[in-house]
């Protein structure tokens, strides 16, 4: 079983010709709203790949809180452990988006803004050995980390997606349940303070985290553990919109996880289905299922099929063969 404990979202999406002044009225070109939030999204796509999945959240009690878990129904996530808030609303995301694709985002967090104990002990009736977990920081860092300290100690594979990484309350065990970080090249920077790329993975797994995974875009991705980098290329696609291929990349490593595929395997269809996620306009609705991402990798040349085979570097960041 893969569990999603995080943020359920509305995405309200405005598109303009251009961002108004101060004081100014415009009229839209168009207008989107759609289910969005890093955990229901990475839970859309766990799913997708065929995992049991379970979302652990908060909504509230109005119309985008019933949309929203429709929505999550509709993919197969089972949304049993989402509980409605009787005061706070929905959490929205307000989008303004420019003809080039630029936008401006401001986020109310709603009733994410109160997960807390009760979505623990949730994740604590739900969680057993053997079980992965996955994280994000859309909701209180203070739950995030409750729910990594029990799911680690019950033997489940804890995995945090450190989004947005401003929320992390930084300290020196802060990752020490976790098995696999998964930042961006941002948020890894972000959180280590320096730009080094190798120098930020390994200032992370110093705080704790077993196998750091930066996400790198077009790039793919670099893995870090016991010592060791790995980079692991992305595929080339022709990318249309990059949104959630982020959470397209957790959502199916979780789920390959759960399947019991071994990490090399989960990243590569994790670095499968963020590329074929970018191929498609959209959040959850451009997510591949397994069938897709299978055709996706057995269409691909085998020398790009492995992550012990592709350029490994030593800590100093020196390639070797
Ligand atoms: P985030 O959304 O968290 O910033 P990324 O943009 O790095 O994460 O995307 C996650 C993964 O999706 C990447 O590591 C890569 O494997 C894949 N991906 C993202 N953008 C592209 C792209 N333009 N072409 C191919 N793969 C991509």
């Amino acid at each position: 079983m893969v569990i999603s404990f995080g943020s359920i979202n509305m995405d309200l999406v405005v598109l303009c010709d251009r961002l108004p002044v101060e004081g100014e009225t415009l009229v839209a070109t168009g207008w989107l709203v759609n289910p969005g939030g890093k955990g229901a999204n990475q839970a859309v796509q766990s799913s997708r790949m065929g995992a049991q999945t379970v979302m652990v959240g908060r909504v509230g009690e109005d119309s985008f809180g019933q949309q929203a878990l429709q929505g999550l129904g509709r993919y197969g996530v089972e949304v049993r452990g989402v509980a409605v808030d009787a005061a706070a609303p929905t959490g929205v995301a307000c989008i303004l988006v420019e003809p080039g694709g630029a936008n401006r985002i401001v986020v109310v967090p709603g009733a994410n803004g109160e997960v807390g104990r009760s979505e623990v002990a949730t994740l604590q009736s739900l969680v057993a050995p053997g079980a992965v977990v996955m994280m994000q920081c859309e909701v209180p860092f203070s739950a995030v980390r409750e729910a990594a300290r029990i799911a680690h100690a019950e033997g489940a594979t804890v995995l945090l997606d450190p989004s947005p990484w401003q929320s992390v309350a930084l300290g020196p065990h802060v990752f020490e349940d976790i098995d696999y970080l998964t930042p961006n090249e941002r948020e890894a920077q972000g959180l280590s303070g320096t730009s080094d790329l190798q120098d930020a993975a390994r200032r992370l797994a110093d705080m704790g985290a077993r196998t750091v995974i930066v996400k790198r875009g077009a790039d793919g991705v670099v893995l870090f553990h016991a010592g060791r980098f790995a980079v692991v290329p992305a595929f080339v696609v022709t990318a249309v919109d990059t949104t959630a291929a982020g959470d397209s990349f957790q959502g199916a490593f979780a789920a390959s996880l759960d399947q019991g595929l071994g990490e090399d395997e989960a990243v590569m269809r994790a670095v499968a289905a963020g590329a074929l996620t970018v191929t498609r306009r959209g959040a959850q609705q451009s997510m591949p299922d397994g069938a897709e991402v299978a055709r996706f990798l057995g269409a691909q040349s085998g020398d790009v099929l492995s992550v012990s085979g592709s350029k490994t570097m030593n800590q100093k960041g020196e390639e070797q063969t």
